[in-house]
């Protein structure tokens, strides 16, 4: 997607730090880190969020997880992390492009919400 920032960090228009990539996926550091690590994992196919996986992209997206321990495990989180996904307005989505947050490096907060 022409107008989609993170569609342009994938195909290197905009500068990120990459972490990992592959064929399916790229995987990068957060701009604005919430926790000493804080990287995020996206297909490389335009999905825009949670509510967008179906029948037809949901092994990308499940291709995502069976990666996360690798990347993990390069990033030095060795005592656990935390996934997150935002969807839509009320989870605070604020790229249209569904992406995997991975937190760790400290204990984090119990406070899901
Ligand atoms: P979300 O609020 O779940 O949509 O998360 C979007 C994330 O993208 C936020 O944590 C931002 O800090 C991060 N972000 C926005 N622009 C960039 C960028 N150019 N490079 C890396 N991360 C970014
Ligand atoms: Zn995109």
């Amino acid at each position: 997607m022409s107008d989609c920032l993170f569609c342009k960090i994938i195909e290197g228009s905009i500068p990120s730090t990459k972490v990992y990539e592959d064929e399916k996926i790229y995987s990068f550091k957060d701009i604005n880190p919430q926790a000493p690590v804080h990287v995020l994992v996206v297909p490389k196919e335009h999905i825009c969020c949670a509510n967008a996986i179906d029948e037809s992209n949901a092994d990308n997206v499940a291709y995502i997880f069976t990666k996360i321990p690798a990347i993990a495990k390069s990033l030095g989180l060795t005592n656990g992390y935390r996934i997150i996904n935002n969807c839509g307005d009320d989870g605070c989505q604020t790229v249209k492009h569904i992406h995997f947050h991975i937190l760790g490096g400290t204990k984090l907060s119990e406070n899901m919400g």
